[in-house]
């Protein structure tokens, strides 16, 4: 089984990602896409992890 380190991958552009919070930057950041409401529940997620 193939390993998949990048899965989450960007269908404007093609760009993979290993996370999927990842994604969602790049998505609203290099194609001026909004964040979904899941994208901004894992922003939170993500803000309590690296601020611990
Ligand atoms: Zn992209």
């Amino acid at each position: 089984m193939p390993r998949q380190d990048k899965p989450f991958k960007c269908n404007e552009c093609g760009m993979a990602f290993s996370d999927e919070y990842s994604l969602y930057v790049h998505m609203a950041e290099r194609h001026g896409l909004e964040m979904p409401r899941k994208g901004r529940k894992l922003a939170r997620a993500f803000l309590r992890m690296i601020h611990m």
